[in-house]
């Protein structure tokens, strides 16, 4: 008896490496996440010109990126500019905490660069600024388990020098060290106007030193996992490097991170604009992101919409196979009763059975689907693959 939970248990193990459970309700915080919101950021991040590391219309938007916080309700005490020199500029980072709920003193950063150079930089980085604004707006009054810092560098693109003050000045400044969980940067995510932008690369630690690497390819992970599970895109894994999550990995820390999987030529000059990138884009890539937050956070679960609070029963009793299906998948539950629903990512409810064990699904194209089982008032919503 003992043996076979302690192999079944090592099963488990191995197969969440890969797999996390769909959580209702951080698909419906993901999806809180407006169109108009993205576009309104994007618009407003480019209507201050090319901001220049310690230039006037950079620290303009550092006191619009400030204003966006005040009015998401976050109090002047969450808000802290971080003021530094280095390279002959003078510039600020603007960092803003959301304290946890069981772990305070461990922080989940999520970060990406608002200088830019040469240009408007409306994907480089306005497409990773406008996402995580709308993270923090979002999140502000969800409790977390872990805190969460969100930071928005200057000095990126002169050579990090925002984010490397911050890990020297802040993240090493006290002892033990600043305990943080894993740093999530988020750059260049803006896609090409007029190609289909259906995949965004997942940044992994595969340089020196090595010995947070593993960490970092398991976080990663999960980062693709939760894109899978809460977005539209398709994933792939690429080499972390040149951008501010690079002074942390030199800490040691543990680093994951987005960054778009068609590579505008546009980043560094005067057209990187929003006409040249893709809006809808940066939408799919915050959904992936505010997914994969409330993962590394450990976002509360609403009772009414988790999947083990509204149906814990009924969860227990689902088990789709084959997944990835082809024509058919079982979905394993007993009895009577009970509905089917199978939806694409846009909420669109494109199969529905009753009472059906094995479901035909060989109509649909391949992709990802949430597949929703409901009794008694009850459901519980599964990630089903179809792959022909
Ligand atoms: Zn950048």
């Amino acid at each position: 008896m003992i043996k076979k939970v302690l192999l079944l248990g090592a099963v488990v193990s191995s197969f969440l490496y890969n797999s996390q459970t769909f959580i209702q309700s951080y698909q419906d915080r993901a999806n809180l996440i407006t169109q108009s919101n993205i576009n309104t950021n994007l618009t407003e991040f480019a209507s201050f010109g090319v901001k220049k590391t310690g230039s006037v219309a950079n620290s303009n938007a550092l006191n619009w990126l400030k204003s966006k916080y005040l009015s998401f309700g976050y109090s002047a005490s969450d808000i802290v500019e971080d003021p530094w020199t280095g390279g002959g500029y003078t510039s600020k980072n603007l960092v803003v905490t959301k304290t946890g709920t069981l772990y305070p003193n461990k922080y989940v950063i999520v970060c990406g660069h608002f200088d830019t150079i040469a240009g408007p930089g409306v994907n480089d980085n306005g497409s990773g600024v406008s996402i995580i604004l709308e993270i923090a707006r979002i999140l502000k009054d969800i409790p977390t388990d872990y805190s969460i810092r969100f930071i928005n560098f200057s000095g990126e693109e002169q050579g990090l020098y925002g984010s490397q003050h911050y890990v020297d000045n802040v993240v090493n400044s006290t002892n033990p060290k600043m305990d943080i969980k894993v740093v999530f940067n988020i750059d260049e995510v803006g896609g090409i106007a007029g190609l289909l932008n259906d995949t965004v690369f997942c940044d992994r630690d595969q340089s020196w030193p090595s010995g947070n690497n593993a960490a970092s390819a398991q976080i990663t992970q999960e980062l693709a996992n939760c894109t899978a599970l809460y977005s539209p895109l398709m994933t792939e894994f690429d080499p972390a490097y040149a951008s501010d999550y690079v002074p942390f990995q030199e800490n040691g820390e543990i680093i994951t991170g987005f960054y778009e999987h068609n590579i505008s030529n546009y980043p560094h000059t005067p057209n990187d604009t929003y006409a040249n990138m893709d809006p809808v884009y940066v939408l799919n890539v915050g959904k992936a992101a505010l997914g994969a937050v409330q993962h590394f956070a450990v976002a509360k679960i609403s009772p009414d919409l988790g999947v083990v609070d509204a149906g814990q029963n009924l969860n227990d009793e689902i088990s789709l196979y084959p997944n990835p299906a082809q024509d058919f998948v079982n979905i394993g539950i007993k009895g009577k009763d009970f509905q089917t629903i199978i939806s694409d990512f846009s909420g669109k409810t494109v199969l529905k059975f009753e009472n059906e064990q094995s479901l035909d699904v060989s109509k649909l194209p391949n992709g990802n689907y949430l597949l929703t089982v409901s009794r008694n008032g009850k459901s519980v919503t599964r990630k089903l693959m179809i792959k022909k």
